[in-house]
């Protein structure tokens, strides 16, 4: 064995150890006659200490430099109180080598490795197995290896078992676009990448499987966007024989588990707070809503119906809506900051964003001289704001009005700092409608599943003559901190309920028994009730390691590019390959 000992986890109760350490230098003090370095492995670092009188070990400590591979043989000793450091978790002891071997040399690395400094994306990607070295990015990783064990022991233990669905698959449209794989045996012919193991994961509740799940690898072939990745890991869950509370609970449970081990602070609410959609969408503008802090918004179209301000009245008889946010004593935010809350309403499509500021006296508000008096008191009324207060308006198509009263919302609970550091804020959302209508292509589309389920109370709007609209659904997602950290829902369990659906969006029978005919057929032979959840592994890290970046939990990711500068793919390949495969690029596509 190179290494008996851990570096990091020298205690002072080891000091008068014999140990013998390996790792990298991380950091090195060279005093001419004490020589310091700070050696690192996986574990952590400890601090080596090397006089002159040892000549051999002291001239291979003299040698060495940043991220050189050492072996050390040592002893354990407790610093001098003077010399103990309360920000290392070995700082209270120190290792005096006997002897010193170079296991390995190193080149200069491109960047820092021992010191967390802002390092350009794309060389931290290509030189990654150097960034992991490095202990805040090394942290990430094993904090995901730890989440991870945590879901698997927690769910066997409760009856799952872990079964893995195929990779390489049929093309099915599941919303984004497919990665698709050329067959060799069947030129012309395609795989596609699962976006998800939404089929086969029903497949096996219907094979008799009551427990299912896997930490599955998804892919979606989409724009690249800030926090968007070709492939991500979601935690894929099934159960038979469960109803909407069933699949909630489970989940709910793992999750308040993994927030109280893992949680850099507490929970905001436990049991998570239900919120109904059609709520969500009134009080936040968005179906995932952050509720780590207030600033709700609130409906005051009512008394403004006959306004003399055209910009309301105009809005609503356009059967728009009238909302507001009041921001508790800040009647005297700064011009600045109003610029740029109106910057953000109009990113977010409106066409301004007006405001009354209650300071005593004058009101501070370039729309009230054209609001009445009434109109302006009636506001203060339905707002709940008081002297020194600050209203934002927003008037609007709903749509304009949620979106952009979200984004000012958003940046108001940063601006203000109203949001409190390491809390987690989890809710479900419940109640999502089943169908949406598509304007451009003429046509419903599930809003989240094509077999998620729907309440009996429900069918007669799925039939002829009805609205489908207003059909409700077995749809749950979960949100924390204002993103979506997975959703799910009971299925479908008939064939004539599951047609209903394909036909509603569009699919004719044709189509549906090709894309899904594998299912529609299944579901013959005495499928389960049953339901499960696809929950996001990546944005769940992200979450509790406080990164808003999905490229720090993904041990090699992609670059925000799509491309990879570790690899340097996607690459062409040679025309040999292609032959193979039956292709022909087109020649404006870069050949090999
Ligand atoms: N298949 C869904 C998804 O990938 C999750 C689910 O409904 O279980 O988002």
């Amino acid at each position: 064995m190179l290494k008996d000992t851990n570096c990091g986890e020298l205690r002072s109760a080891d000091s008068g150890r014999k140990v013998r350490l390996a790792g990298w230098v991380h950091r090195r003090r060279d005093h001419g006659g004490l020589i310091f370095i700070d050696l690192r492995d996986a574990s952590g670092i400890v601090q080596l200490v090397l006089n002159p009188e040892n000549a051999a070990a002291h001239a291979a400590a003299h040698r060495a430099r940043i991220e050189w591979v050492l072996q050390v043989e040592g002893e354990v000793r407790n610093r001098d109180a003077a010399t103990v450091n309360p920000n290392m978790a070995t700082g209270e002891v120190e290792v005096v080598p006997t002897t010193v071997s170079i296991l390995n040399e190193a080149a200069t690395p491109p960047f820092y490795i021992n010191e967390p400094v802002d390092v350009d994306e794309n060389l931290r990607l290509k030189f990654r197995y150097l960034d992991l070295r490095r202990p805040e990015v090394a942290r990430v990783i094993y904090l995901r290896h730890e989440v991870v064990r945590h879901i698997r022991e927690f769910l066997y233990a409760r009856g799952f078992i872990e079964v893995e669905t195929p990779t390489l698959i049929k093309s099915t449209p599941e919303g984004a676009r497919d990665f698709l794989v050329p067959s060799r045996m069947r030129p012309g012919s395609f795989f596609a990448l699962p976006q998800s193991p939404q089929i086969l994961k029903q497949l096996l509740m219907y094979g008799g499987v009551e427990k299912y799940f896997q930490i599955a690898r998804c892919y979606r072939d989409e724009d690249t966007r800030a926090n968007r990745v070709a492939e991500h890991t979601q935690l894929d869950l099934e159960m038979a024989f469960v109803d909407q509370e069933d699949v909630m609970a489970l989940i709910e449970e793992l999750y308040t588990g993994i927030a109280q081990k893992f949680g850099s602070g507490s929970l905001l609410q436990a049991p998570f707070p239900r919120i109904d959609y059609q709520d969500a969408m009134n009080r936040y503008g968005i179906d995932r809503p952050d509720l780590r802090f207030g600033l709700e918004f609130v409906d005051i179209a009512e008394p403004l119906r006959g306004s003399g301000f055209q910009v309301f009245a105009g809005a609503l008889q356009a059967g728009g809506q009238i909302k507001a946010i009041r921001v508790l004593g800040r009647a005297d935010m700064t011009r600045r900051d109003i610029d740029e809350l109106t910057e953000i309403a109009r990113s977010g499509g409106a066409k301004g964003l007006a405001y009354i500021g209650f300071t005593p006296g004058e009101l501070r508000s370039p729309i009230a001289k054209f609001l009445s008096e009434t109109e302006i008191a009636s506001i203060k009324t339905l707002t709940g704001a008081e002297d020194g207060d600050m209203v934002f308006i927003v008037a609007d198509q709903p749509a304009v009005v949620a979106r952009a009263l979200h984004e000012v919302r958003t940046s108001l609970g940063q601006r203000l700092g109203l949001i409190p550091e390491g809390v987690l804020a989890f809710a479900w959302v419940t109640g999502f409608p089943l169908l949406e209508w598509h304007p451009d292509e003429q046509r419903w589309d599930a809003t989240h599943n094509p077999f998620c389920g729907f309440p009996e109370s429900s069918r007669e709007h799925l039939q002829p003559g009805g609205d489908p609209g207003k059909a409700a659904s077995f749809q749950y997602d979960l949100v924390c901190n204002g993103a979506e950290l997975g959703g799910g829902s009971i299925r479908i369990s008939n064939r004539a309920d599951q047609e209903l659906v394909f036909s509603l969006m569009g699919h004719s029978p044709e189509q549906q028994a090709d894309r899904f005919g594998v299912v529609l057929d299944a579901l013959e032979y005495g499928a389960p009730p049953e339901g499960g959840v696809g929950a996001g592994i990546d944005r769940l890290i992200m979450t509790l390691a406080g990164t808003e970046n999905i490229r720090d939990v993904i041990a090699f990711p992609k670059a925000s590019s799509g491309s990879d500068p570790l690899m340097g793919s996607p690459t062409p390949v040679d025309a040999g390959q292609l032959e193979e495969l039956g292709l022909l690029l087109k020649p404006s596509a870069p050949q090999a």
